[in-house]
């Protein structure tokens, strides 16, 4: 044997297990002696792609930094005065660096198993307190996924929650002066489920008849602030629910909608420290009046006790979440923005409420200084009431205008022939303002003093009073809070994270880097096209190779999450079938064993939920799969499966699935979440799906960032393509395609560098070596464990895909240890759990992803049977399970420095079980938590101190 040289490329550098000896001691344990012959038993011949992937060569880390530096310097970065919903920021750099920029932080996980994610739920109960204090209202979720779906959302969930009868079923009415991209998301979902929108200028008062829900937008996106309590007092008074879209850095000048008697305040939280991203990603925030928490979208930070009764955070109601609730969830979202709205939070811990109200004061001001300055010069000023907007009538000049502004290095936004619009923002300057106002031929005149808020409008109450908004001060503190948050948490940087489902894979750092550059960061989503040809190069380029990797024929990146694009491609098919005069197709078989997300997604599609049973193997129930398409052969618009399945195998028949839904009339989608098992071997496009969504935050390498931001592209064959996500800022199908799902065009733009770099620096050879790679992994896991924990579901020769259902329900009946004591255990071992109860409950689902090592995966093999030992000493009654260390874990250093230690296991079994630990040990900052107890008790913003101490 030679002595291999020392590895030089990325591919070694991403996938964990390279050295030949790794791989042989992999195989040698699943009984194969190449990877090959494993791949070509596991996965079925005749999905087998034959020819290679056909992409650019791999680069190196260096080369591909090269080549972005490239493609940004194609764009051009400006003052961005546009606005309309996106408003340039500062990120402090203290926040930038050691959040956005951080593993630590960037690489956790949805929070899940609150044990090991204090600190980031703590981060997002601050996001929830901040925005409760500025919009009035008691209850915020912690993030969606922009201001337009957020409308969407609170337009949905008023629909569900209005009880008064007549009003219940009467339409929607928008303010005309909505931002014309919320408008169009909102018109596309009401097209889908068949309720009517009404815009209407509502400042005018209520159009006539029986009305749902009112949506109004402060300030509008003319920059008008006008006092809405009259108009939700006449709305109330009909039965409607009140949504409003409102600013948060305006609501700290502004009466809150919470005190105009709103019910539900939505909006962008991007102006708070995130850059503009060219449109995303950004977290969004909803808030509802009390009643509404159990019918609100998303996820919701509670705070309720551990097992020591120390007060501890963890997501609250999660019955409402499509997981559990499937086609009945109050929202299909999933994935939503957590690390944008962590940022967000940590500008308002940054800034403390003093420090906001002078940015919007300032704000305020500038805007008010070139209003006056404006009319001064005899122009027309539209509003006389305005925040950060300015609207300015300039008849037949208006292009001249945006023409002077962009040559001195300003974007201005030109509403029509007639009209411009000037943003004011955080770094809005004074000699900025002097050039805008010259740009419209004029000179800076006055104080602004006309244009000053109306009383009514005026906000008096306080806000962000809690001591987390006005303690860290100087920098040092802040950098020690955000360190101590972190420190609370297990993340990828620390520790392997094998969640079955999430593929949490290597976030290369030569990936992550571009994403803070100005050129793409600073680049605002309205920007004019000759200032963004570098972004649209790399997106069209990312998306020509997802096409090639997919099999399909055209890709759309516009989705922001999986759930997103599973809407996108539910609506490109249902745009088909009434395309062809079928539009009664409305009926989605979906098996038994999908993703919570599929269903919810496909009653948002206006489709009606059919489930298809899982036969005794774990494939799809052939005979019930037929039963299901006959009795729904005219009806029947889709089946929507997962491949390689949710049980973690390469069905063998999924053709023949296609093939029979294809006979009856019924398109075939295809969810690429796990495309992680096919990338360079089999092509969802090429074996019989018509469309897909994929998860660049997964397969492609976008860390989780704590649940979000991620992408879900959609991916579809020709015949679907005039029916892929449109440009909500064009008129509906004016461009070519169907409705739009993302409020700007290009969805979570800020973070496709990362899937495009990976790519890159992999080539089509490496990415067939990462399936490869992926594959042997868990066939490793799966062969080691399976006499400890049974692996549920296999397919040809015995072999799992990229993931496995370890079996612990015999364990549990036999000694009461259940699947939730053992995932809480692997946290004393200073580990992730598995995937938890999905899609088989008493089940833990286990993914290593191609980028552990051996000696992780081994540590990982190590722990899982030292539990299944501590599990038979329950079995032989060495302890009961309620006194064994599996049912008291996690065990924090608290719970085993105690002097009245009583336990029947010593404090070395517990915190020590294996040795190493004794060198790396993580502790968990609370012990097991009681999720029941915080849901009948619930509270979702930051407690005060005293709580804490005791
Ligand atoms: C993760 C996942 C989804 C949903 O993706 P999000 O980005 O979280 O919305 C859908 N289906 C499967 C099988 C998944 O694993």
């Amino acid at each position: 044997m030679t002595v291999s040289s020392t590895s030089t490329t990325f591919v070694d550098r991403h996938i964990g297990a390279r050295r030949q000896a790794d791989i042989d001691i992999m195989l040698k344990s699943v009984g194969y002696d190449s990877v090959d012959s494993l791949v070509d038993t596991a996965v079925p011949n005749d999905i087998r792609q034959d020819v290679a992937l056909t992409l650019q060569n791999a680069l190196s880390e260096v080369e591909v930094l090269a080549e972005l530096r490239k493609l940004a310097a194609k764009n051009k970065t400006a003052v961005q005065m546009i606005g309309q919903g996106y408003y340039d920021t500062v990120t402090p750099p203290v926040i930038r660096r050691n959040i956005l920029e951080s593993p630590a932080w960037y690489t956790a996980y949805t929070p899940y198993q609150p044990e090991i994610s204090q600190g980031r739920l703590e981060a997002l109960l601050n996001f929830q307190t901040m925005v409760q204090d500025l919009v009035g209202l008691p209850i915020a979720n912690a993030s969606l996924l922009d201001e337009a779906t957020a409308v969407a959302e609170a337009v949905l969930m008023m629909r569900r929650a209005n009880k008064n009868k007549t009003a219940h079923d009467g339409k929607t009415v928008l303010d005309a002066d909505c931002l014309p991209q919320t408008i169009a998301i909102v018109k596309g979902r009401a097209e889908a489920l068949g309720f009517e929108v009404e815009i209407a200028d509502l400042s005018a008062g209520l159009p006539e008849g029986e009305i749902n829900g009112i949506v109004l937008q402060q300030p509008g996106v003319s920059g008008r602030v006008f006092d809405h309590s009259a108009v939700i007092a006449a709305a109330k008074e009909r039965g409607a629910l009140v949504t409003v879209a409102a600013d948060l850095l305006a609501l700290t000048l502004i009466t809150p909608p919470g005190e105009q008697g709103a019910d539900i305040a939505v909006g962008s939280t991007q102006r708070f420290g995130v850059p503009l991203f060219f449109g995303g990603p950004h977290a969004a925030y909803m808030a509802v009046q009390k009643g509404l928490e159990r019918s609100m979208p998303g996820r919701l930070v509670g705070v309720s006790k551990d097992d020591a009764g120390t007060p501890a955070y963890r997501l609250a109601l999660q019955t409402r979440e499509q997981h559990i609730r499937r086609e009945k969830a109050t929202s299909n979202i999933c994935t939503a923005q957590a690390l944008l709205a962590i940022v967000s939070s940590m500008y308002a811990v940054y800034h403390g409420p003093d420090g906001l109200k002078a940015i919007a004061e300032t704000a305020h001001h500038h805007a008010r200084t070139l209003a006056a300055s404006l009319k001064a010069a005899g122009l027309e000023v539209l509003h006389g009431s305005f925040f950060d907007t300015v609207t300015v009538r300039v008849p037949g000049k208006a292009a001249g205008i945006v023409a002077a502004a962009e040559a001195k290095g300003i974007n201005l936004r030109g509403i029509d022939a007639d009209t411009v619009g000037v943003s004011v923002d955080e770094t809005t300057t004074t000699a900025v303002v002097a050039d805008v106002v010259a740009a419209f031929g004029a000179t800076v005149s006055g104080d602004g003093e006309g244009f000053a808020l109306e009383a009514a409008v005026e906000r008096s109450s306080d806000y962000l009073q809690h001591p987390v908004f006005n303690t860290h001060r100087s920098e040092t503190q802040l950098l020690r809070y955000i360190r101590k948050l972190s420190d609370r948490d297990l993340a990828l940087d620390r520790t392997m994270i094998p969640l079955g489902s999430c593929t949490m894979k290597l976030n290369a750092t030569a990936e992550m880097e571009a994403i803070s550059w100005p050129e793409f960061a600073s680049i605002h989503p309205f920007a004019p096209d000759s200032q963004t040809v570098g972004w649209r190069e790399l997106i069209e380029d990312l998306e020509a190779d997802l096409t090639e990797i997919t099999g399909y024929d055209q890709v759309s990146i516009q989705p922001n999450a999986g759930s997103q694009g599973e809407l996108a491609g539910l609506l490109a098919i249902r745009g088909y079938h009434h395309s062809r005069g079928e539009a009664q197709r409305n009926v989605c078989l979906i098996p038994a064993s999908a993703h919570g997300t599929n269903a919810a997604s496909a009653v948002l599609a206006g489709m009606k939920v059919v489930v298809v049973a899982t036969a005794a193997d774990g494939t799809i129930d052939h005979a019930d799969l037929q039963a299901k398409i006959d009795a729904n052969k005219d009806v029947l618009s889709a089946i929507m499966i997962t491949y390689p399945s949710t049980h973690g195998v390469y069905d063998a028949d999924v053709r023949e699935i296609c093939d029979s839904v294809h006979a009856a009339g019924g398109q075939v989608y295809v969810d690429g979440a796990n495309l992680n098992a096919l990338v360079g071997l089999a092509q969802p496009g090429k074996f019989g799906g018509d469309v897909s969504h994929l998860n660049l935050h997964k397969t492609f390498c976008i860390p989780h960032g704590g649940g979000g931001p991620g992408v879900g592209p959609v991916a579809a064959k020709a015949h679907l393509a005039p029916f892929m996500p449109g440009d909500a800022n064009k008129a509906a199908h004016e461009d070519g395609y169907g409705v739009a799902i993302s409020a700007s065009r290009y969805g979570s733009a800020g973070v496709l560098p990362i899937s495009w770099a990976y790519v890159k620096l992999m080539g089509g050879e490496g990415l067939t070596e990462a399936t490869k790679s992926a594959l042997l992994a868990a066939n490793y896991i799966a062969s080691r464990l399976n006499e400890y924990f049974p692996v549920l579901y296999t397919g040809e020769g015995g072999l799992v895909a990229h993931e496995c259902i370890l079996d612990l329900r015999e364990l549990t009946a036999k000694t009461g240890v259940t699947a939730e004591d053992v995932a809480k255990r692997l946290i004393d071992y200073g580990f992730h759990a598995p995937t938890l109860a999905f899609p088989v409950a008493g089940t833990l689902m286990v993914e290593p992803t191609e980028s552990e090592d051996l000696g992780e995966i081994d540590r990982f093999i190590e722990a899982m049977i030292t539990i299944r030992k501590e599990i038979d000493q329950v079995a032989h009654g060495d302890f009961a399970v309620e006194n064994s260390p599996l049912r008291h874990a996690p065990h924090t250093a608290a719970a085993v420095v105690s002097s009245d230690w009583n336990r029947e296991y010593s404090r070395e079994q517990a915190v020590f079980p294996v040795h190493h630990l004794k060198q790396d040990k993580y502790f968990p900052p609370v012990g097991r938590i009681d999720g029941a107890a915080g849901d009948r008790n619930l509270v979702c913003s930051c407690p005060p101190i005293e709580a804490f101490e005791n």
